[in-house]
């Protein structure tokens, strides 16, 4: 079969590349002239685990470029896989989908199936048919299917290759049967439904994981004002099989390119229609007050951040990405900088992206005791498996003042027992081995 992927980012990319590995033909479409220059030269243009490996093996069968029309025009398939970024009002912006449908319509010589695996609100798929059939330029039929996508970034690959489930949502029997065929070698259950069941699958999937974790970080916060321990919390709740143990690692909030819009989308999108998501609702709300939980932590030992050596242990929304979107590091390092701070860096993979959005005022180092050394506190925002796998009693040597604020629950409370630090987590007792009072000036 012939396929054609429109939008390489992480969706766009790694889907044509576990294509390619299933035997198809791919042809990835991208205007970013960059980053196809990048594919055409076997390097993937964003850093997921396993990816450009997997692309410099397929590469017989896969073509990078930026003239749609050719990639488009005798394609037995094209999956829209562009961004659905947050308007202002927090409503998804289609406007990247219908680009693409208007171009599909425009290209297309003879009958296709068009794939909607982008995030889109309940609904759309049926005005991306309506788009596509009403500016076609030749008399071909175009069916219009929904498949949503479930990768998780840092695992994107492995996700996509043993999926736990792949929707298709349909309103034709020629579309299920095309989608059934591209995906007989995958060995998970299929969900065949209509196309706004097959959206809203979506949408109540990432809601519900980010209940989950607004619920256990408002247990969290809880366990810290009462005197409970959130890891021994959740470790009991998830025992239980109705519960599970996966999301239910306390912390400073999601964040990513899917958690924040596609909640802020659902909740519009059911206020559009006279119905107010309160669940949904109060997960965005937790989630914004957590992401700020560190720095008013930091305000127990200093009334203000002015002049001090700040270390911030990662930048990225979470590990084994370079995606910044939405990161809990993007809210506070700014609060930092307006406060004052002489703010130092580490992240393994996410200092590059951020240096284009704060080329100055902030050292980046490029490993973790540079950053640590004389420094007044330390954030932590991101558990890399290198911050996890750090010697705790290396914060008391080499920091000036060893305050340790951890946003992730990076170590266990027995090694922070025995280390020269203040060491302060989230929904668990703070440890003060400095015996110092606390607000310092
Ligand atoms: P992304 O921003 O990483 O990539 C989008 C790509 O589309 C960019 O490379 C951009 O240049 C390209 N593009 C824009 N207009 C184009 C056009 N007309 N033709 C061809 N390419 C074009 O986005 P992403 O993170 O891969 O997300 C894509 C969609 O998948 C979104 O709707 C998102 O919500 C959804 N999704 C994302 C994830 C994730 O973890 N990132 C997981 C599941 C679903």
């Amino acid at each position: 079969m012939k396929i054609a992927v429109a939008g390489t980012g992480y969706v766009g990319l790694v889907t044509g590349v576990c294509l390619a590995e299933h035997g198809h033909s791919v042809t990835c479409v991208d205007i970013d002239e960059n980053k196809v220059a990048l594919m055409k030269a076997g390097v993937s243009p964003i850093y997921e685990p396993g990816l450009e490996e997997l692309m410099v093996k397929n590469m017989e069968r896969l073509n990078f470029t930026t003239d749609y029309k050719d990639a488009y025009k005798d394609a037995d398939i094209i999956f829209i896989a562009v961004g659905t970024p947050e308007k202002q009002d927090g409503s998804a912006n289609l406007s990247y989908v219908y680009e693409v449908a208007e171009q599909i319509a425009r290209s297309v010589e003879k009958d296709c199936v068009v794939v909607v695996k982008s995030t889109v609100p309940i609904g759309t798929n049926d005005k991306i048919e309506d788009l596509i059939k009403s500016n076609l330029a030749n008399n071909v039929n175009v069916y219009v299917a929904s498949n949503p996508e479930f990768l998780s970034q840092g695992t994107a690959v492995r996700d996509t290759l043993h999926a736990s489930r792949i929707v298709i949502g349909v309103e034709d029997e020629i579309a299920g049967e095309v989608l059934k065929e591209v995906y007989k070698n995958f060995d998970c259950p299929i969900v065949v439904t209509n196309r706004k069941s097959a959206e809203m699958i979506k949408y109540a999937s990432n809601d519900f994981l980010a209940l989950k974790i607004s619920f256990i970080n408002e247990i969290a916060n809880l366990c810290e004002i009462i005197g409970a321990n959130i890891e021994d919390v959740a470790l009991g709740m998830g025992y239980d099989e109705r519960i599970g143990n996966r999301f239910l690692n306390a912390g400073i909030g999601y964040g990513g390119s899917c958690f924040p819009k596609d909640t802020k989308a659902l909740h519009w999108l059911a206020n559009f229609h006279d119905y107010e998501l309160k669940t949904v609702k109060a997960a965005i709300d937790v989630n914004e007050s957590q992401k700020l939980k560190l720095i008013k932590k930091s305000r127990k030992y200093f009334d203000s951040l002015k002049g001090l050596n700040v270390a911030v242990l990662g930048l990225t929304f979470k590990p084994g990405t370079d995606d910044l979107r939405e990161a809990p590091s993007l809210v506070n390092i700014p609060l930092m900088l307006e406060d004052g701070a002489n703010v130092k860096a580490w992240d393994p993979v996410g200092i590059e992206n951020f240096k284009k959005l704060y080329p100055h005022g902030i050292t980046y180092c490029y490993s973790i005791e540079d950053t640590l050394r004389d420094a007044d506190v330390c954030f932590i925002f991101t558990e890399w498996d290198e911050v996890k796998n750090f010697d705790i009693s290396k914060y008391g040597e080499l920091m000036r003042r060893p305050i340790v604020l951890d946003g992730r629950n990076c170590y266990d409370l027995i090694s922070a027992k025995k280390a020269n630090i203040i060491y302060d987590s989230i929904g668990r007792e703070t440890i003060n081995n400095l015996e110092i009072s606390f607000v310092y000036d």
